[in-house]
């Protein structure tokens, strides 16, 4: 079989475009398949304060700096959404690639709050969409890191932040729940659970809790993530994560996976770029 390609990474998240980057300048031909913008989940995030060598850095600015370097090595980058993989064929939306090794870095996608598909108030993103509540009134549902930081990116532009979330206390960074805490315009709300949404037109408006009822202008959800990996079939996975060995390999013998999608206990930028090295320079190893 004729080969296009040394190694197909996919997705081009912090994992993807660090793997890439240890690909290329061990002299491999590598391409990066993504079906959206370079930069994945960073693009997300407002402000990333534990990646070293940036005391501050908002999320898209370090997806650019990562992708100016993918870049200047001369990456390839291509669009495609990777709808199957078989026989080190990767099949996308758009064509059939053929490759030595994959890297499987997809990530996860965030969870959905049930019976809020059809309401138009309702984000999953706070950098995207907290300027549409420009002094206005919104909850954030959750009581993570991911929550935190998203209401206290929220507090800086809207009137008030209601947090509802269903633990007794934050599962979070210290540093994070202390700066919640301080905030006047943020209310929290712990031990809290959602009973049932009411709306106008497919507005949200006011979200009943077992602790009282909340009016709002809008709502943001936080409550994890989850993998998506049903495409992938006959790789070994656990709750849908993928299960890899200390070299990042799956059960396949030519795909390697890391970042948000394998099986682990952190799920953060650093621990990303660590196995997104590993599997790279296992994948190298392996080609000679
Ligand atoms: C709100 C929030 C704040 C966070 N803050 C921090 C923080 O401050 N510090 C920290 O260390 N971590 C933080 N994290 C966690 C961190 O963002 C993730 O651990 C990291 O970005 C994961 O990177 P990844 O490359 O594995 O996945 P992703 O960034 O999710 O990238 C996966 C890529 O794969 C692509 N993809 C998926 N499926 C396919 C497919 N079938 N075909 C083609 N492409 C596909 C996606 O489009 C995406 O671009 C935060 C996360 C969130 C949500």
């Amino acid at each position: 079989m004729k080969l296009d390609f040394d190694c197909v990474v996919v997705g081009a998240g912090i994992a993807g475009m660090t793997a890439a980057i240890y690909l290329k300048r061990s002299n491999l031909n590598v391409l990066i398949l993504d079906n959206d913008a370079p930069g994945g989940l960073l693009n997300k995030i407002s402000v990333v304060e534990n990646y070293p060598g940036f005391t501050s850095i908002s999320g898209p600015d370090l997806a650019y700096k990562i992708y100016e370097q993918v870049n200047n090595l001369g990456i390839e980058i291509r669009y495609g959404k990777v709808l199957s993989i078989k026989n080190h064929q990767v099949i996308t939306d758009l064509e059939t690639i053929t490759t030595n090794k994959i890297i499987l870095a997809i990530g996860r996608k965030a969870r959905k709050l049930d019976n809020t598909n059809n309401l138009k108030n309702v984000s999953y993103c706070a950098l995207c969409d907290a300027n549409l509540y420009k002094d206005k009134i919104v909850a954030i549902v959750g009581y993570s890191n991911s929550a935190l930081e998203e209401a206290l990116y929220l507090s800086d532009i809207c009137r008030k932040v209601i947090i509802i979330g269903r633990g007794t206390n934050f599962k979070g960074e210290d540093s994070l729940i202390s700066k919640v805490k301080n905030k006047d315009n943020i209310d929290i709300n712990l031990d809290c659970n959602i009973k049932s949404l009411e709306s106008d037109n497919n507005i949200l408006n006011k979200i009943i809790t077992d602790k009282g009822e909340f009016i709002v202008d809008g709502m943001f959800v936080a409550i994890g993530y989850e993998p998506n990996t049903d495409f992938l079939d006959n790789i070994v996975k656990d709750n849908g994560y993928i299960i890899v060995d200390d070299k990042m390999k799956t059960n396949i013998d030519y795909i390697f996976a890391c970042g948000d999608i394998i099986k682990k206990d952190v799920y953060q930028l650093t621990t990303a770029v660590g196995e997104a090295t590993i599997a790279a320079i296992n994948v190298k190893k392996e080609i000679k």
